[in-house]
């Protein structure tokens, strides 16, 4: 077989202490799986089952990387968030038994355009031009499930300039990693090189140009994102 036109670039994971690389099929996110971050978004955390979103696999930003300032927004927010890799797919995972279809884990920032969202669920229109713009999905290293064992809890912080805006525990996720797991695989199927972004705890907040933002998990290192000028 041949192409038309050139092949889109395989989108992928640098592996934490490997030579290999992760190829990443999609991005699924989580809404609101904190407790004080679903309050915080004017939610009722107690009544409401978990819903998912997505971004275009080619919207990762590697450790370190500049994200410019998207266009169409003045409100840039950061969401820290435990990112989980799937090694092994299915359908109608059974909570048993999802933990074993985890890969590894990373850490990730669920930027999101809080003005694009806000307006969209005033008027309940979709999501995606809120959180699945370019560059809207940094993410770290991928640290293998072998290495560190699965992660129910640890410590979660987001940093802007050093200042702390976020600071939770994974053990508050409302619906924890395999319970995600084996409510989205009842509604997609799962493949090798999905990605979950678990749901981000409260004090999201805004970033300019110029910021340096820095998440951090327990067991899983930090990821740097430097906020860019403002494109188009
Ligand atoms: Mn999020």
């Amino acid at each position: 077989m041949t192409w038309a036109i050139p092949c889109p670039a395989q989108s992928f994971l640098t592996i934490a202490g490997s030579d290999d690389h992760f190829p990443v099929r999609r991005i699924y996110c989580v809404g609101q799986n904190y407790a004080a971050h679903a309050r915080e978004m004017g939610s009722n955390p107690d009544q409401e089952p978990p819903f998912f979103f997505s971004k275009p696999a080619d919207a990762l930003v590697a450790d370190g990387a500049t994200v410019p300032y998207p266009p169409g927004t003045d409100s840039l927010h950061h969401e820290a968030e435990l990112v989980v890799a799937i090694g092994v797919g299915g359908a109608g995972i059974a909570r048993d038994a999802a933990l074993d279809h985890v890969w590894g884990y990373a850490v990730g920032n669920d930027l999101t355009r809080r003005d694009i969202q806000a307006s969209a669920k005033k008027i309940g229109r979709p999501w995606d031009m809120a959180k699945g713009f370019d560059h809207s999905a940094p993410c770290g290293l991928l640290h293998p499930v072998s290495v560190t064992g699965h992660l129910t809890s640890g410590a979660i912080s987001l940093t802007v300039n050093g200042e702390t805006r976020q600071s939770s525990n994974l053990s508050d996720l409302i619906w924890p990693v395999a319970d995600v797991i084996a409510y989205l695989s009842s509604l997609v199927a799962l493949a090798p090189g999905d990605l979950i972004f678990t749901g981000t705890p409260e004090g999201v907040g805004p970033l300019v140009p110029g910021d340096q933002c820095v998440v951090e998990i327990e067991g899983l290192g930090q990821l740097t994102t430097q906020i860019g000028d403002k494109t188009g």
